[in-house]
C-alpha cells in the first residue's frame, strides 16, 4: 500500500509530495523520516501501524500488547492533524494519573519537539505547563483521568475535564481510568464537527474496558500471508497452534494450514466483523512485534502453571493482548446453575430469615435463612421501586435482621431503618477494614472491607452445598448474570504495594444484595423448623407463640409452612 502511494507521485506536479503529506499522517511520518525516541519512524518492522495511522474512522479502539508503538502513532497522528489544521478546537490526550500525563510529556512530546525541528517544532508555541501546548493555532491538553474526590460516592466533575470543547480526544491505557471521568471527557467532542475519539489500552480482565469495546467493534486482525499455501493466519486467534519449534528449540511464527515461516510484514488488516461500522476496532499482540523473540513467548507459555497469578495476568494481558481472569477469580454462572434447588421462590417465610439490599434506581432485594450452621438458602431475589415494599416483605419473611446499601441514599436509607420493626443495619464498605465485620450496635452501622465480603459471597457459591438457589426462573436468571459481574484483580498502587480489588463488568446489584444479605445471617440464628412437634422441648414455646393473624411479630415458626418448605437435603 505504501508503495502504491509513492508509485502515484506525478513527477509532472512536484508538489504532489506535500499535498500527500497534508493529507496523509502515515506518508508524513515516513517522508518526512519524523523522528521518535527509539529512531526515525520507520514502516519496516511497524507495517500494521500504516493503515491505523491513515484511518479517519471517528470511532476506534485499539486492543494491544505493550510496547507495540502504538501510543506513538496516536501523537504523531494527532501533531499531523494539528500542524494541518484539521482539529481546530484542539485534542485532549487523557491519561490514567496526572503522574503519567508528566512522563509522557518529558519522554515521548518533548523529545519530538526537539528531535524534528523543521516538521514539528517550529508549530509549536512555547507554552510553559508542562500539559498544554499550542500546536499553530489550537491546544494540545494533556490530562490525567482519577476522579479527584467523591461526595457520598458520586465522582465530582473535575473542572479540569469539563471546560473547553475540543475535535478529538485519545484516550491511553485506558482500562486503568475512573470509567466516571472517562464518560466525562468524552462530552467534550459532543460540539466538534469532527468527533473524534480513539481508544487504546493493554487488555486487563474479559468484558471490561478495551476487551469490551473490541468486540463490539469491526473487529480488525492482523493477517499474515503464507507465501507458501497462500493461507492467511492471524497470531493472536491462533496461539499457541501459530508457533513452532526448530530442532535447536527456538520457536518461529508458523502457518496454521502448511506450517511454512511466516512474517509479519505481509499482514493487512481484515475485519472479523465488518458488518459493524461504527466502531473501527484493532487487535495486535507482541507476537507480531519484530523486537520480541517469539521463542521467550512460546517457552513462558509452556511453564504458565509454574507462574504467580500476577506474572500469568502480566503474560496474557501485555504478551498476548488478551484479557484474561483467574478461573479462581470469577464466578461462573455454571457454579451458580449447579447451587439451585427444585424450590420455587417463596413468598413468606416462618423466619428467622435475613433480608440484603442494594440501592440504586431499584432496590434488589435478597431474602435467606440458614437451614444448617454455615449454609445459606436464599428463598427470595426481587427488585422492587418503593421503600415501603421492603417493610411488608421484612414482615412477610419474619425478617430479623436486614443489612441495606449506605450509599447513595443515606438518607433514604436512615428513614428506612427508623422505621422498622426489626434491626435495620447500614453497610459501609472500606478499603482499610480487616477482618471480621465490625457491627456499631448504636448507630445501626455495619463496617466491613468490600474485597472481603464479596470474596465470602465467591467462596460460598463456588463451594459444594453451602449456598442454595431457588430454581431458574427469569427473576433468578438476572441474579446469575448480576452475581458473576464483579472479577477479582491484583491492584498495584502508586507505592509497590499489591491489593485485590473487585472490578465491575456489568451491572452487579444482586452480588451487592448477596454479600449484605451474609452481612445480616451472622445476627440470625439457624431455622428449626418444626417437624413433629415435641411438647417436652422448645418448640413448643415457639407453637404457642405463633398468631397467624400478626405475621411477623412472633419470631415462632409457622409449623404448617415449615413441615411443608423443609427438606433437610436441601433439593
Ligand atoms: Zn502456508
Amino acid at each position: 500500500m505504501a508503495r502504491r502511494a509513492a508509485a502515484k507521485i506525478d513527477p509532472a506536479q512536484p508538489d504532489m509530495p506535500a499535498k500527500i503529506r497534508a493529507v496523509d499522517a502515515w506518508y508524513w511520518a515516513v517522508n518526512n523520516a519524523i523522528r521518535l525516541t527509539a529512531g526515525p519512524f520507520a514502516h519496516a518492522g511497524h507495517e500494521y501501524l500504516a493503515e491505523p495511522l491513515r484511518d479517519t474512522h471517528p470511532n476506534q479502539v485499539a486492543m494491544k500488547g505493550s510496547q507495540m508503538g502504538w501510543t506513538e502513532k496516536s501523537v504523531l497522528k494527532t501533531l499531523h492533524g494539528m500542524i494541518h489544521r484539521r482539529y481546530p478546537q484542539g485534542v485532549l490526550h487523557l491519561f490514567p494519573t496526572a503522574d503519567d500525563v508528566g512522563d509522557f510529556s518529558k519522554a515521548r512530546f518533548n523529545p519530538l519537539i526537539e528531535h524534528n525541528p523543521d516538521h514539528i517544532g517550529r508549530y509549536v508555541r512555547s507554552t510553559d505547563a508542562a500539559n498544554i501546548k499550542r500546536i499553530n493555532s489550537a491546544m494540545l491538553y494533556l490530562r490525567g483521568a482519577r476522579a479527584t474526590q467523591r461526595i457520598q460516592g458520586l465522582a465530582s466533575s473535575s473542572s479540569k475535564l469539563k471546560s473547553i470543547p475540543v475535535d478529538r480526544i485519545v484516550e491511553d491505557e485506558y482500562d486503568e481510568m475512573d470509567p466516571s471521568m472517562v464518560a466525562l471527557a468524552t462530552e467534550r467532542v459532543a460540539h466538534s464537527t469532527v468527533k473524534e475519539i480513539e481508544k487504546l489500552s493493554t487488555p486487563t480482565i474479559p468484558d471490561y474496558g478495551v476487551d469490551a469495546d473490541y468486540k463490539k467493534s469491526d473487529q480488525q486482525a492482523w493477517a499474515i500471508l503464507c507465501r507458501s499455501c497462500n493461507t492467511r493466519t492471524i497470531l493472536e486467534l491462533e496461539f499457541p497452534k501459530c508457533l513452532s519449534r526448530r530442532r535447536d528449540g527456538s520457536a518461529f511464527r508458523s502457518c496454521v494450514r502448511c506450517a511454512a515461516a511466516i512474517f509479519p510484514r505481509d499482514g493487512e488488516w481484515i475485519a472479523q466483523a465488518p458488518t459493524v461500522k461504527d466502531l473501527r476496532g484493532y487487535w495486535i499482540s507482541q507476537l507480531n512485534s519484530l523486537y520480541v523473540d517469539p521463542t521467550v513467548i512460546l517457552n513462558e507459555y509452556e511453564r504458565i502453571s509454574e507462574l504467580t497469578p500476577g506474572e500469568r495476568q502480566v503474560f496474557y494481558n501485555s504478551k498476548l493482548a488478551m484479557a484474561y481472569v483467574d478461573a479462581a477469580n470469577r464466578i461462573k454462572p455454571s457454579d451458580l446453575w449447579a447451587c439451585t434447588s427444585a424450590d420455587p421462590m417463596d413468598t413468606r417465610h416462618p423466619g428467622p430469615a435475613a433480608m440484603g439490599v442494594d440501592v440504586g434506581s431499584w432496590l434488589h432485594v435478597v431474602i435467606g435463612y440458614k437451614p444448617a450452621p454455615g449454609v445459606v438458602k436464599v428463598c427470595y431475589a426481587g427488585r422492587h421501586k418503593d421503600w415501603n415494599e421492603l417493610r411488608d416483605l421484612g414482615i412477610r419473611f419474619a425478617v430479623d435482621c436486614c443489612v441495606i446499601d449506605m450509599e447513595p441514599e443515606i438518607h433514604k436509607a436512615r428513614e428506612f431503618q427508623r422505621g422498622q420493626a426489626f434491626p435495620v443495619f447500614l453497610c459501609d464498605y472500606q478499603v482499610h477494614q480487616r477482618g471480621d465485620a465490625r457491627w456499631n450496635l448504636d448507630e445501626r452501622q455495619v463496617v466491613i472491607n468490600r474485597t472481603e465480603i464479596l470474596d465470602r459471597v465467591h467462596t460460598a457459591a463456588t463451594t459444594a452445598g453451602r449456598f442454595i438457589l431457588p430454581r431458574r426462573s427469569q427473576e433468578l436468571e438476572e441474579y446469575v448474570i448480576e452475581m458473576c459481574n464483579l472479577v477479582k484483580v491484583l491492584v498495584e498502587h502508586k507505592d509497590g504495594s499489591k491489593a485485590y480489588e473487585y472490578k465491575q463488568v456489568g451491572p452487579d446489584h444482586y452480588r451487592h444484595a448477596t454479600a449484605y444479605l451474609l452481612l445480616a445471617l451472622e445476627r440470625v440464628s439457624v431455622y428449626q423448623p418444626v417437624i413433629f412437634a415435641d411438647r417436652s422441648q422448645g418448640p413448643a414455646a415457639a407453637v404457642m407463640d405463633y398468631d397467624p393473624l400478626s405475621l411477623g411479630s412472633s419470631r415462632g415458626p409457622g409449623m404448617g409452612q415449615a413441615i411443608i418448605d423443609y427438606n433437610p437435603f436441601g433439593r
